[in-house]
């Protein structure tokens, strides 16, 4: 059953992949979404799944073996991969999300020979590392450090919760290279592989989500990089990272989306066969009205999160847009994940069935890429700057 609490229209070529997409969801992944959960990791067997469909570096130019999907287009491919399980969407992200596409928008040919390849063939894995202990919301605090040596550098520091670091084959991480610059000019991104003598993961830690998603402490002990690890521009690493997760935040706005539709439509089908004295619990109004807000919600966040998407296609400078979305989107699936919870009574609250998992999966979203409360700042400064956010 879908919902379509608003069916917000789309153009015949985002229509087609939507379609090619569920279809691929319901063929292929659904027994993988079970087993995720089983073996509480992602199976490396589910990106041979993903590479032989085209799942592998959707992003990326067709010339290095991607499909060169604009971000709408990959946006609507998270959507229905969250759906059914939030697992698929950081599959997805290894061969697709920030750092295959700093790489992309940034990176040497040599690197993008190297790298983008082997994302689009399913092979390697990235990672994205700009959290640490003292630069979380305010990243510009970061310690990790790069001084030059000889022609290369040399990398110090500790990074933590960074998604799939564990398992990375390469991570783009960000150090200073200026202190006195820092966020204006002096930090750096980087490429570092696995097995890069100095770099060590310290730590995999579990989360309230499905136990497949970890996040990595990656430690860098006079860790050498040669100078082709760059990417970018020396000095430009900030503007980098900030490039890539404003492309982040609309990943995740739509993968909250595609996650609240499910719920909605769990909690529709659980009203129309539980009775609660002699009544069906989709007769009782203090249900329906449940319904109708997670509707209301879910139709708002989603016309708000294409018209920022259709912005960004024409080209269009969207300032705080993107944080408008993320914001708006991560708090509705919140509250839409609530109401199913609630509606599904005990069931709800039991381990093993889906609307506990997703209960716990969504939360992640209101804290990564940026919590709630700094998207409100980055709203605010441009209200206050007087910046138009919306058309
Ligand atoms: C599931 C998940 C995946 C992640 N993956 C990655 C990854 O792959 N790579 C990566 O680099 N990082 C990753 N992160 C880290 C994430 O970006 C940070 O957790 C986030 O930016 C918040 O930083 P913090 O945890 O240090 O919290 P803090 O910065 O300590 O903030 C704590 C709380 O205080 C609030 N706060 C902070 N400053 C202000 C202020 N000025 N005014 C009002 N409130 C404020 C915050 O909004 C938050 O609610 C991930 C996090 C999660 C949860």
């Amino acid at each position: 059953m879908e919902t379509n609490a608003l069916d917000v229209e789309l153009d015949e070529e985002l229509q087609a992949m939507r379609h090619a997409v569920r279809t691929f969801v319901r063929k292929e992944l659904e027994p993988w979404a079970r087993e995720i959960d089983r073996q509480g990791e992602i199976p490396e067997e589910l990106f041979d799944v993903m590479q032989k469909n085209g799942y592998c570096g959707m992003r990326l130019p067709t010339e290095y073996g991607g499909a060169g999907l604009g971000l709408f287009q990959y946006c609507i491919a998270l959507e229905e991969f969250s759906r059914l399980h939030r697992a698929f969407t950081i599959a997805a992200n290894y061969s697709s999300g920030m750092t295959p596409m700093a790489i992309s928008r940034h990176g040497t040919a040599m690197q993008k020979e190297k790298y983008l390849r082997g994302f689009a063939a399913g092979k390697l894995k990235s990672g994205f590392a700009l959290t640490e202990p003292e630069g979380g919301s305010d990243p510009a605090g970061m310690r990790t450090r790069a001084e030059r040596r000889g022609e290369g550098w040399v990398l110090n520091g500790r990074k933590h919760f960074i998604s799939g670091g564990h398992v990375a084959d390469v991570i783009m991480v960000m150090a200073i290279t200026d202190a006195e610059k820092r966020a204006r000019g002096g930090i750096t991104a980087f490429l570092v592989e696995r097995g890069t003598p100095g770099f060590a993961v310290t730590r995999v830690d579990t989360t309230i989500a499905t136990d497949a998603i970890k996040l990595a402490e990656l430690t860098f002990e006079d860790c050498y990089l040669p100078p082709e690890a760059v990417v970018g521009e020396v000095g430009q690493g900030f503007k980098v990272a900030m490039r890539s997760l404003n492309d982040g935040r609309m990943s995740v706005s739509c993968s909250c989306v595609g996650a609240a539709e499910s719920l909605l439509e769990m909690a529709i089908e659980h009203v129309k066969v539980r009775k609660t004295f002699g009544k069906l619990l989709a007769e009782r109004q203090a249900i329906q009205w449940m319904l109708a807000d997670s509707a209301m919600d879910i139709a708002a966040a989603r016309a708000l999160a294409y018209d920022t998407l259709r912005r960004i296609q024409a080209g269009k400078d969207i300032g705080s847009a993107g944080s408008m979305c993320k914001l708006f989107c991560s708090e509705m699936v919140g509250r839409v994940v609530d109401r199913a919870v609630q509606i599904h009574g005990g069931m709800g609250v039991i381990r093993g069935f889906p609307v506990e998992r997703f209960y716990r999966d969504v939360r992640h979203y209101r804290v990564g890429e940026g919590a709630s409360e700094i998207q409100r700042i980055v709203i605010a400064r441009d209200l206050l700057r007087g910046v138009k956010i919306t058309d």
